[in-house]
């Protein structure tokens, strides 16, 4: 599961936590609260309704009350009686709406006063007419008390009417006729009909004894049958009603379950009934669940979808991060890295880069601290074989800068004859084809190559080490010419002491003196053979560390006498004037006496051998400071100062220069320079070609001349 979907399935299971809370906590609460609240509402409807009509008809039993008081009508002076009935209806609001009547005590009507006669009924009809077995009169006459009436239906005008009536004293103090008002039922209808009705919400009221009086929705002023409606009396909240109770509960109502609230209007024994069915008090209960059941679905939808952007969009920084550790991880430090912004995601990819920059750089001069103390040369290219890296060696080995071929590829190389070599180079695939360098000097290279590879094997280019193998060419070339030489060397004396031997053993020579001279030659050659092998078994004794060298104190005054005396003869025979110029006596210096011999021996024997015949050779000794300096001075043929730097190797012979002296091991010097500086000294020469060459060596005090 990635980032993205693990905050989408977090925001998701965040809202669906709030919405059980909100389902189990908050929507029974919300539901009972809007119950409650319908409740309130139905329950005050009907209460405002009953103390209406209450207040209607306490009212009008007041304005009653007070008419029956007044003498006019005390008298039963049917003509006052008139006058202030009619002064009344004109007067009294709350009469304008009713028709005000008189019986007698025998319960005929006397006079009548009416604002509307139209929908009561006219004075003629009623003067006359006998109320006397109606509920009204009767209880007013027999109780003396103001008495309301359930609704009952007006004959003459056919109207359903409710009365009250009061009874008017006479002076005996008896009853002695009824005041009554006549309300048309539509009046108070009319004020159960003022009421805003809610949703579905219905109303009735009822009289006394469960009838019907009114009831919204329904005609109203044609309301007839039993004494006067529907018998609702068998309703609980009626029964309630006529229990003179006012409350609020649920009952039956047209086989369908209904929230009602009922209350009584009190002065008639009536009552008012609003309903509702509970199912749409229930539906109106769940509206606002069912609003926020919505909202929270769409605040769902909307956050798990905001959620997946942003979650997208902060993860998307950490995608790129991710692709570029793992490119960098493969090595593939070319990649780009674009996280923009100022958060922390931005700020760790800019270190991380920071941090893939220092490293590289540090790599980088890691690898050209390598490459550059390198002693092989080295090329490297990129995946379109274009120059990327070529080390100072390689510089040095082709005599040229490494700015002159970078970025270039081999086709470019190859344009420029200059640079052709380097083509040739980079184009060596085997490691055994030689490649000869001709500028600036003559080198003879092998190239190995090997392909970079980067990860998922992706190619990043060649990396290609120039070996310079000039040295083993000239090392070899040494050996076989000094197999050649050698064995030249060996053959030669051996075939003239076999030449001699044999004239002697054949009996041809006879002569003593020719006999000596023979025995002479072979004794030099021998001795040559001797010396020869001596070379290269001291070479091989330095070689495997086996050389000893008896040091004590040696003057050089007698060693080199004494060389020179060894190579007297042969300086005679080649006419070559050997002089030596040294003081008498010369600090004393640690050492191999016949070692040192061999040194002074070498150098003053190729002094003569390269010298033309009739030339000078000097042999010099000075004492210095911390050594004595010896220096063996010829006038010969001179070394070229390429040879100068070899000139101390095993092997090395400058070739042609000297056809005289063509015979040699290459071993001298190099014998000459492991014995000097197995002294503690230092062998060097200085030449010039074709005028001669000194060749010198110094060696260190003993230890106590250096105290003097
Ligand atoms: P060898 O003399 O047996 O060839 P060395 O080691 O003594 O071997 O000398 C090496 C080479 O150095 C010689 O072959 C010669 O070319 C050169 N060389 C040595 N001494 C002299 C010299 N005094 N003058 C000119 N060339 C010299």
């Amino acid at each position: 599961m990635n980032v993205t979907t693990k905050i989408g399935v977090l925001v998701a299971s965040a809202l669906a936590i709030s919405l059980l809370v909100q389902v189990v906590f908050v929507f029974p609460e919300i539901r009972s609260r809007e119950f409650g609240l319908q409740q309130v509402r139905i329950q005050a409807g009907a209460d405002t309704v009953a103390s209406e009509i209450t207040d209607f008809l306490d009212d009008i039993g007041y304005e009653l009350e007070e008419l029956a008081r007044m003498p006019e009508i005390k008298t039963m002076d049917v003509s006052q009686q008139e006058k202030l009935l009619s002064l009344s209806v004109h007067t009294s609001p709350m009469l304008q709406t009713v028709s005000i009547g008189i019986a007698d005590i025998n319960g005929v009507v006397t006079c009548l006063e009416s604002l509307k006669p139209a929908v009561i009924f006219s004075k003629a009809e009623a003067v006359g007419m006998d109320i006397s077995d109606r509920d009204y009169f009767e209880c007013c006459v027999s109780t003396g008390a103001t008495c309301c009436s359930d609704p009952f239906e007006e004959t003459p005008c056919g109207l359903m009417m409710a009365a009250i009536a009061v009874p008017v004293w006479a002076d005996d103090g008896g009853v002695g006729g009824v005041i009554f008002a006549e309300i048309p039922i539509q009046t108070l209808a009319g004020m159960i009909e003022k009421r805003h009705l809610g949703e579905a919400e219905s109303v009735y009221m009822v009289d006394s004894e469960g009838f019907v009086i009114a009831e919204s929705e329904k005609d109203l002023t044609r309301l007839s049958g039993g004494p006067f409606g529907l018998d609702y009396s068998s309703y609980s909240v009626v029964q309630g009603i006529m229990a003179g109770q006012s409350s609020v509960g649920e009952y039956e109502y047209d086989g369908e379950a209904h929230l009602a609230a009922y209350a009584v209007i009190v002065p008639s024994g009536w009552g008012i009934v609003f309903q509702k069915p509970l199912e749409v008090v229930m539906a109106k209960s769940r509206v606002l669940p069912n609003f926020l059941l919505g909202i929270n679905a769409a605040v769902f939808v909307t956050a798990v979808l905001v959620a997946l952007v942003f979650a997208r969009r902060l993860t998307n920084p950490i995608r790129k991060l991710a692709d570029y550790a793992r490119m960098v991880e493969r090595g593939d430090y070319t990649a780009a890295l674009d996280v923009k912004g100022g958060d922390e995601i931005a700020h760790v990819s800019s270190t991380i880069k920071s941090m893939v920059r220092q490293m590289l750089a540090m790599r980088e001069k890691e690898l050209a601290a390598i490459v550059n103390s390198m002693k092989d040369g080295l090329i490297t290219l990129d995946q379109k074989q274009r120059i990327t890296r070529l080390n100072p060696y390689m510089e040095q080995m082709l005599g040229l800068r490494a700015a002159e071929v970078l970025n270039k590829t081999v086709s470019e190389l190859e344009d420029d004859p200059r640079l052709a070599v380097v083509a040739r180079l980079v184009q060596t695939e085997s490691p055994d084809e030689e490649v000869v360098l001709a500028e600036p000097h003559e080198r003879v290279v092998k190239v190995h190559s090997s392909k970079l590879k980067g990860g998922g094997d992706k190619d990043l280019g060649e990396v290609k080490v120039i070996l310079d193998v000039t040295k083993e060419r000239e090392l070899d070339q040494m050996k076989s010419d000094f197999i050649a030489n050698t064995s030249h060397e060996v053959r030669t004396p051996l075939h003239s002491i076999r030449g001699f031997v044999k004239l002697m053993l054949d009996g041809k020579v006879t002569d003593p003196e020719t006999q000596h001279e023979f025995l002479s030659i072979i004794d030099e050659q021998s001795q040559h053979l001797s010396n020869l092998v001596s070379a290269i078994l001291d070479t091989s004794a330095i070689e495997s560390g086996e050389m000893t060298y008896a040091k004590q104190p040696v003057a050089m005054n007698d060693v080199i006498d004494k060389a020179l005396v060894k190579l007297q003869s042969i300086a005679e025979e080649r006419e070559i004037a050997v002089e030596a110029d040294m003081p008498g006596t010369l600090p004393v210096v640690e050492g191999d006496s016949e070692k040192l011999e061999q040194v002074v021996t070498n150098l003053v024997h190729n002094a003569i051998k390269f010298s033309q015949k009739g030339g000078k050779v000097r042999v010099t000794a000075e004492a210095q400071n911390t050594g004595v300096l010896v220096q063996v001075t010829d006038q010969g043929s001179g070394i070229p100062a390429s040879a100068i730097p070899l000139l101390f190797q095993k092997f090395f012979r400058v070739h042609g220069s000297m056809p005289w002296a063509s015979s040699g091991t290459g071993l001298g010097l190099y014998i000459v320079k492991q014995i000097v500086e197995a002294h503690g000294g230092q062998v060097w020469v200085e030449s010039k070609l074709g005028e001669g060459s000194t060749f010198s060596f110094r060696l260190p005090l003993s230890g106590n001349d250096k105290n003097q």
